[in-house]
Parts: C-alpha cells; sequence; structure tokens
C-alpha cells in the first residue's frame, strides 16, 4: 500500500517544545487495522530538531 507521505516532506504540526509548526518526515511506518489504515509519521521538528511521532488515519 503506498502512502501519500515520503521521507523528506514537511508537514504541518506543532512542535511540543518549541511550537514552530513544520516537521520533517524521518520515517513512514504504515500500520493496516481491519477497517481503517492508519501510518505513523516519525518527524523532526525542521527548527529545534525535537523528534516527535504523530498517527495518521486514512479511511
Ligand atoms: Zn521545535
Amino acid at each position: 500500500m503506498a502512502s501519500k507521505f515520503s521521507v523528506g516532506d514537511t508537514i504541518i504540526k506543532r512542535c511540543a517544545s518549541c511550537l514552530h509548526d513544520k516537521q520533517t518526515v524521518l520515517k513512514v511506518d504504515p500500520n493496516e487495522f481491519t477497517d481503517k489504515v492508519a501510518t505513523r509519521l516519525w518527524v523532526q521538528c525542521s527548527k529545534c530538531g525535537t523528534n516527535d511521532n504523530k498517527l495518521m488515519l486514512e479511511e
């Protein structure tokens, strides 16, 4: 299953540390469930470098 996210993409997400709102995708980790597909994005703040992750649900 192809994800619409790729390593190196910039996504809009608020950094918990510095509140910068752009983060770079470090890793895309797809997980399939019974009725929906979720993709976990591992991201890094492009300003302060804090690592975070975000679960993206796709219908
Ligand atoms: Zn930050």
